[in-house]
Order: structure tokens, then sequence, then C-alpha cells
């Protein structure tokens, strides 16, 4: 950057390579857990949402937080594990946890794990 004394601008490039680079991870462990899962891959969509991680509609669309970029790469699974579960589930039931364990079974953990960790992931 020609002016590293530019805040502002500092911070848009900083944001800009998370969202680039968040864009590349998640495609790629989306594409490894629908084929584990068996569905087909879904389209990749960036949130910036203040209270949620991911979410997906029945259009096929999942939305990725993009600072989840931050946390450790086994709670980036989790996240995307739960909802591709939710592609074939569209709800919180007994069946759907069975999707998501039977693609990643420490699910519990990862849960409790994702909880803590969210407050300092929302600091970006
Ligand atoms: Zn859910």
């Amino acid at each position: 950057m020609p002016n590293h004394d530019d805040q502002a601008a500092v911070a848009r490039k900083v944001l800009q390579w998370y969202k680039k680079q968040a864009l590349v991870d998640f495609a790629r462990r989306l594409a490894l857990f629908s084929t584990k899962l068996g569905v087909a891959m879904p389209t990749l969509i960036l949130s910036s949402a203040r209270t949620r991680w991911g979410s997906c509609n029945s259009r096929k669309e999942v939305r990725l937080n993009w600072r989840l970029l931050q946390a450790p790469p086994h709670l980036i699974n989790y996240v995307i594990c739960h909802e591709l579960a939710h592609l074939k589930q569209m709800n919180h039931s007994a069946k759907f946890w069975a999707e998501v364990a039977s693609i990643y079974p420490d699910y519990k953990a990862a849960e409790k794990e994702l909880k803590a960790w969210s407050p300092k992931l929302h600091v970006m």
C-alpha cells in the first residue's frame, strides 16, 4: 500500500483480504464435506452477521460469516457440516443431528467451543 498511515484504507484492505481468503477456504471445505454427506455443492455467500456464523436456505445457498476464518480450522469445519446437514434437514431435530454426526462426530464439543470463541471472533 502506498500510504500505511491511512488507517481507514489499511482497515479496508485487511477486510478485503479476509473476505477473499474466506471465500477460498470455505469453498474448499464445503466441497470436501458436501461430498462426504452426499449433497450437491451449495452456493457459498459470505455474511457479516453479528449474531450467527452460518445459515442456509431451500435455494441451496449457504451463508458463512467471514469472521469465522479467524477460528481454529476444526470449528470452521463444524459450522460447515452444520449448515450442510440443514440441506437435508431444515430443522434441529434428532434426524438433523444424526446427519451432522455422520460427517462431524464430535459436534457437541465443537458447539461449546464455538460459543466460547464467539466474543473473540466478533472483535473485528
Ligand atoms: Zn442450525
